[in-house]
């Protein structure tokens, strides 16, 4: 059994790459220059960067709201949606506007 460029070879015929190796391949990171954010892959960097750069491709239709990733901005989008609901508070009965809820709940009054 002998060293070679970090691997070992051993007496059963067999390559076992040793923790040399493996800590040469955790060092072929890609690793953002502004913070500590690293990974392994170049698009997720990249992506990543964009926070840096203030760039938000992925803007919200409801309110013009920018966002680095395309989740983010579903996600956002999504309480638009939750906004557009308005619910009585009590029966429960959905309304689009907050018009319609009005003249529904008035209508418990009576
Ligand atoms: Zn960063
Ligand atoms: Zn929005
Ligand atoms: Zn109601």
């Amino acid at each position: 059994m002998y060293l070679n460029h970090g691997a070992v070879f051993l007496s059963n015929g067999k390559w076992k790459t040793s923790f040399l190796l493996q800590n040469k391949i955790q060092i072929h990171r890609f690793h953002c220059s502004q913070c500590s954010y690293s990974s392994d892959r170049k698009y997720h960097l990249l992506r990543h960067q964009l926070i840096h750069s203030g760039e938000r491709p992925y803007k919200c239709t409801f309110c013009g709201k920018g966002f680095t990733t395309k989740q983010n901005c579903e996600t956002h989008k999504m309480t638009h949606r939750q906004d557009q609901i308005h619910c009585c508070s009590i029966c429960s009965q959905q309304f689009s506007s907050s018009r319609a809820l009005q003249r529904h709940i008035s209508t418990h009054l009576l």
